[in-house]
């Protein structure tokens, strides 16, 4: 692994059994427990720790998969400080439960020692094609295919995972993981089929033509906003998603160093603070540049990333320049970004950089939408949905949900939305099986 590869590492250390069981027997199994109020998609945490505390590793992990079909990716990913642990009675102590950790050496567990065999029911209920292999689809494949769904995703991409595949730095979620998640959903029975892109390759009326019940969209925000300044088109400016798309598929030895648009020795620009934008920082850092200082026109206060990824971000020499925006960008003769104009509360000033990375948030591409009839959007391309049957698009049988509904949001929050999407898309084809008996 040449140096660039080797600085992408997991950066948290797994507990070893005796830590997670420790950790587990800290756990109060409060009545009340405010850690599962504080899941989006409640997990019986103190349920699964309990099980953890005496040992019983497939009991744990039997209580967790109840409620997700990625717990692993969860464990490294969830903003638990916002969510389970910055609820848990301990947490204003300072000594609450460290849940994430112990969900991913639960997950971890059972991947290493396949713990589990499930018996899984005949796939006689229904055929459902589900668009996108991102956590919504992954989620909804994983559902149906558990109550006897037969159940096919389509990915436009080489590898399953969208989102979590190519989004999100091996760092914080190395793609071995992904991959393992992916396999576990595969062994449901989901079938997958890669390459293909609905809306070009087939179109969702010849995916009813070809005898599936129902169909869901969970192909997320793949277009990324730019900013409408003078200079947008100067070559060097790019999207953050294009950056970390290139890094990934060099980490996994599929491009050479030179695809990756960044060089070492780069002064770099990343605009935008969510988590997208400490995710393209930290990257650039780790790639080699020599500069990195995330450009954002509102106050540290207001910034959308979560905070344990802003702290991480400046340890690891991340500069922010708050309430600073920008105006312009500076290109030389040649096209080329040298640099921006912003507007700090100093006044108007000039910075240099040879890079720019966009991280101003994405909205859906219209590719499925353009090439289906009746399937609304809103003003902004956002699916609309019904709530009966839930997730439903205004076209009968497609069904929507994810981040393509309900705009960009954390991985968690797609997955309970797709839970719901697929206990609507059940009782849909059920109700259309018995209407046609
Ligand atoms: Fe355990 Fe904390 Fe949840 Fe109570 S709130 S059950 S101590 S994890």
């Amino acid at each position: 692994m040449n140096e660039a590869k080797e600085t992408f590492r997991e950066l948290n250390e797994s507990f070893t059994t005796k830590e997670a069981i420790d950790e587990a027997k800290r756990c109060l199994n409060c009545k009340n427990p405010s850690c599962k109020k504080g899941c989006p998609i409640e997990n019986d945490i103190p349920g699964f720790i309990h099980q953890l505390s005496m040992g019983n590793m497939g009991d744990a992990m039997r209580i967790i998969n109840e409620k997700s079909n990625l717990p692993a990716i969860c464990g490294r990913v969830c903003p638990h400080e916002k969510q389970c642990q910055g609820h848990c009675v301990l947490y204003a102590k300072g000594k609450g439960i460290q849940i994430g950790k112990l969900e991913r050496f639960i997950a971890d567990f059972d991947t290493e020692m396949s713990l589990i065999r499930e018996k899984l029911p005949q796939k006689t209920r229904g055929k459902v094609a589900v668009i996108g292999s991102g956590p919504a689809g992954l989620t909804v494949a994983g559902d149906l295919a558990r109550q006897g769904f037969s159940v096919t995703i389509f990915e436009g991409q080489s590898e399953a995972g969208g989102v979590l595949m190519y989004g999100i730095p091996e760092y914080r979620l190395p793609k071995a993981v992904v991959a393992k998640e992916i396999e576990k959903i595969e062994a449901l029975g989901v079938n997958f089929v890669l390459n293909c892109l609905v809306g070009k390759d087939i179109t969702v009326d010849q995916m009813f033509e070809q005898g599936y019940d129902a169909i869901f969209i969970g192909t997320g925000t793949a277009l990324p906003k730019s900013l409408d300044i003078p200079g947008n088109k100067l070559r060097g400016i790019i999207q953050s998603s294009y950056l970390l798309h290139m890094v990934n598929i060099f980490n996994q030895n599929i491009v050479e160093r030179n695809a990756v648009p960044l060089k070492e020795g780069d002064r770099v620009a990343v605009i935008g603070c969510g988590n997208v934008a400490m995710d393209a920082a930290r990257t650039a850092v780790r790639m080699g540049a020599a500069s990195v200082h995330v450009i954002y026109h509102r106050t540290e206060a207001e910034m959308s990333a979560i905070p344990s990824e802003y702290q991480d971000a400046v340890k690891e020499g991340v500069q922010f320049l708050w309430q600073t925006s920008t105006q312009e960008f500076l290109g030389d003769d040649e096209g080329k970004v040298i640099g921006l104009r912003a507007a700090t509360p100093e006044g108007i000033r000039d910075f240099t950089f040879d890079r720019v990375l966009l991280a101003i948030g994405s909205r859906p591409a219209n590719r499925i939408v353009s090439t289906t009839t009746g399937i609304e959007v809103d003003d902004t391309g956002y699916v609309i949905v019904k709530d009966r049957p839930y997730g439903m698009t205004t076209r009968r049988g497609v069904f929507a949900g994810g981040d393509v509904v309900h705009r960009p949001h954390t991985v968690v929050l797609a997955m309970k939305a797709a839970k719901q999407v697929a206990a609507g898309i059940a009782q849909y084809v059920d109700a259309v099986k018995l209407l046609e008996e």
